[in-house]
C-alpha cells in the first residue's frame, strides 16, 4: 500500500484536517466521525491499535472525508454581490452589464459586466488567469535559487491535491491556491520546485523546501489544512 514506509507525522499530514484518535477498551472497529463546528476528525479505534494503522486507516478513508467536507461547507457561487476570496481576502462581486465583460480588480472589487448568467465562468478564467501569472511568477523565483528549470507550469482542479511535480518537471497547481494568502500559495509552489530536485520527501528535500521558501513553513502548512476545504468549494453550487 502506498502509505507503507510513511512516517506518522507525514500520514497525518496527509490528512486534510486535525484529527483526534481515541483508542477506546469498548471499541471493535475502527470508527471516524466529521465533527463539522470543530473542522475535526474523530477516529475511535480498539485500545491496541497503533497510532500509524489508525492514521493509515483514516487516510484510506480520504473519498469518505473529502465528502463530509463538501458538505460541511456551505457552497459560494461567483455571483453578482457575492464575494470571493483572492489572496486571502474577501472580495466583493459587483456586477452591471454596462461594466466590461472581462472582470478586473479595482479598489478591493472584483468588477464585472457582461450577461449575468456567463458571469460565473468568467470570474473562473479571471480567477485561473490571475493564478497562472502569480505561479509562473513565484515558481521562477524559486527555480532560480534551487538553479533548476521547470519544464512546464500548468493550473488545473484536481481533486485534493494542490500541486504535483512529474519526473518529467512538469508542475501542476490548483488554480485555487489564488484565493489563499501569498503564503500558502507561494508554500505549494516552493514544495513543487523542490521536487525539481528530489522527487521523494525526504530530508535533503525538507531543507531544500526550507530554504527555497524560507521562515514560517509550518505556519503556511497549517494554514492550507484549516482554509483549504473552504477554498475547493469557492465557484461551486451555482
Ligand atoms: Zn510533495
Amino acid at each position: 500500500m502506498w502509505s507503507n514506509g510513511r512516517s506518522e507525522a507525514a500520514l497525518e499530514a496527509a490528512l486534510p484536517v486535525p484529527i483526534d484518535i481515541r483508542p477506546m477498551k469498548s471499541a471493535r472497529r475502527l470508527r471516524l466521525h466529521f465533527d463539522e463546528a470543530a473542522g475535526v476528525l474523530k477516529l475511535t479505534c480498539p485500545w491496541r491499535t497503533s497510532r500509524r494503522s489508525a492514521l493509515a486507516w483514516a487516510l484510506d478513508q480520504r473519498d469518505w472525508i473529502q465528502a463530509q467536507l463538501a458538505h460541511a461547507h456551505t457552497p459560494e457561487p461567483f455571483m453578482p454581490g457575492g464575494s470571493v476570496p483572492i489572496h486571502g481576502i474577501d472580495t466583493r462581486i459587483v456586477w452591471s452589464e454596462h461594466l466590461p465583460r472581462t472582470p478586473v480588480l479595482v479598489d478591493g472589487e472584483l468588477r464585472c459586466g457582461g450577461p449575468e448568467a456567463s458571469l460565473p465562468r468568467r470570474i473562473e478564467r479571471f480567477l485561473k488567469n490571475l493564478a497562472l501569472k502569480a505561479m509562473s511568477e513565484d515558481a521562477a523565483e524559486y527555480a532560480a535559487v534551487a538553479k533548476v528549470k521547470p519544464c512546464s507550469i500548468t493550473i488545473g482542479d484536481a481533486g485534493t491535491r494542490w500541486g504535483s511535480c512529474s519526473s518529467q518537471g512538469r508542475i501542476r497547481l490548483s488554480w485555487r491556491l489564488i484565493l489563499a494568502t501569498p503564503q500558502v500559495r507561494r508554500y505549494v509552489v516552493a514544495h513543487e520546485v523542490a521536487h525539481l530536485v528530489h522527487l521523494h520527501h525526504g530530508l535533503e528535500f525538507k531543507a531544500l523546501e526550507a530554504r527555497l521558501f524560507g521562515p514560517g513553513l509550518s505556519q503556511a502548512k497549517a494554514e492550507l489544512r484549516r482554509v483549504g476545504p473552504r477554498l475547493r468549494v469557492v465557484g461551486r453550487g451555482g
